[in-house]
């Protein structure tokens, strides 16, 4: 059995919800249906959910939302027409937003999430009935009948875990194909609430593991996950995607700027071990990227390189450091202090770098650290340098092979970029480099023609 999620650009007009019919249709294991709010149709485009805040911001403020709310209806009654779908269906969505805009604004939060998740909620209404009226017995499933119970966190709400088992008990016995509205559910008090923004890809591996199902196929729009961000090289689009990954090696693509999807957002999938199928609504016969939680390693093979700007480095020298017990932790305890998370920390003999994301160590927070570091630990020198990228080179083919860090930086020097920084963990499972943020596109594109054009 199979849940499917389909982002915003596959339900963002009539045409696309069609093309999410036939995919569903051809694969009778594809029970469950998850579905975003319409994204955009074209660049520049709106999405429905942006509409939506922007609605109810301006009721929040007291401004006047009637012309965004018309270009939400507008959008729906265009779908409803080319669907030919009852008009009763734009009459709901439109009273109920209406109802939503004139509630009690006590609680903002709360009142703004129960506006943004109507594009989810019609999106799904609008799937099951044009999937019913084309012969596909479908059914639309409200998350508050089925038992997903989300935490007070408005905007940003957690899976309370008891949910698994009401929507397993909820879902199951359902004969049609089930179509659940992503991105929300309800809170204890029965307040709806929403996941942060992307959230329709929680909701779908939250469905996947209470479902147990065999796999979690998350649609969208490109054919696979490219083994290189295609923002910093254009060629990798004509290429070759990725076929298959694990969790581990997604884990530490998206941590440096892979933006498939969230990896926290497919968390609760990871944690049952479910499969996940990363496909394209636009060209279904693609195979698309799998995700697994284990997989045959190539040796050798550089599955991906994640390439992200935004870091800084903290240096810090003392000499006979390496004699100095506890030293390493002092400084990791002032900067825990200070709330300042950590993203690596390479270290010589008689120094220590500890690197951040730039914006997590503001200057405020810096100077405060600095004043500290020099009173408690007496350093020789102490300095922070910012403009450091990363590129992740990720592959669990790496640990048993010999030589891959010599070809990334054989690669690197012969496009003339200068390293600051390599970090390996024993988990062989990625190589960290940093360089300058000015040569981070140069770098992906010497990395790209080095381990995947042949
Ligand atoms: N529609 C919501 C958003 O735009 C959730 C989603 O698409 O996953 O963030």
């Amino acid at each position: 059995m199979k849940v499917c999620k389909f982002g915003g650009s596959s339900v963002a007009s009539a045409g696309q919800m069609l093309k999410v019919l036939e995919i569903v249709r051809s694969d009778p294991a594809r029970r469950v249906v998850v579905v975003s709010a319409p994204g955009k149709r074209e660049k520049g485009d709106d999405k429905v959910t942006d509409l939506l805040i922007a609605c109810a911001r301006d009721a929040l403020a007291g401004r006047d939302s009637s012309a965004d709310a018309a270009r939400v209806v507008a959008r729906y009654e265009s779908i409803r027409a080319e669907l030919d779908l009852p008009s009763d269906l734009v009459e709901a969505l439109r009273e109920e937003l209406s109802a939503r805009l004139s509630a009690p604004k006590d609680h903002p939060g709360a009142f703004e999430d129960a506006v943004k998740a109507l594009g989810e909620e019609f999106s799904a209404r609008f799937c099951a009935a044009a999937f019913a009226a084309r012969g596909l017995p479908a059914v639309y499933v409200d998350p508050k009948d089925a038992g997903m119970r989300l935490s007070e966190e408005f905007g940003a709400a957690q899976l309370l875990p008891e949910s698994y088992a009401a929507l397993k008990s909820a879902l199951a016995p359902i004969p049609d194909v089930v179509v659940f509205p992503g991105f929300y559910g309800y809170t204890a008090s029965g307040r709806l609430a929403t996941f942060s923004r992307g959230g329709s890809d929680i909701t779908g591996a939250i469905l996947a593991a209470a479902l147990g199902a065999d796999t979690y196929e998350n649609f969208t729009d490109v054919d696979a996950v490219y083994p290189v961000d295609p923002r910093l090289c254009p060629e990798a689009v004509g290429g070759e995607g990725i076929r298959e990954m694990t969790f581990a090696e997604m884990r530490e693509l998206s941590y440096a700027g892979f933006a498939v999807f969230h990896d926290e957002a497919v968390m609760p999938a990871i944690r049952a071990k479910i499969p996940i199928n990363i496909r394209n609504t636009n060209r279904p016969d693609e195979p698309g990227t799998m995700v697994l939680p284990r997989r045959k390693a190539v040796p050798g093979r550089v599955n991906g390189i994640a390439a992200c700007p935004g870091f800084g480095a903290l240096y810090v020298e003392k000499w006979l450091m390496n004699r100095e017990v506890g030293f390493v932790a002092k400084l990791l305890s002032i900067l825990a202090d200070e709330g300042v998370s950590i993203e690596c920390m390479p270290a010589g003999v008689d120094s220590v770098t500890v690197v951040f994301r730039d914006e997590a160590f503001p200057e405020e927070v810096r100077s405060r650290a600095f004043a500290r570091i020099e009173r408690e630990l007496h350093p020789d020198h102490i300095s922070y340098s910012r403009g450091i990228a990363f590129l992740v080179a990720v592959g669990e083919g790496m640990r048993t092979t010999v030589g891959t860090c010599l070809h990334v930086v054989t690669a690197l020097s012969r496009a003339g970029i200068n390293l600051q920084m390599i970090n390996q963990g024993s988990s062989e499972l990625s190589i960290m480099f940093g360089i300058r943020e000015v040569d981070l596109q140069p770098a992906v594109q010497a990395l790209y023609r080095e381990f995947f054009v042949s």
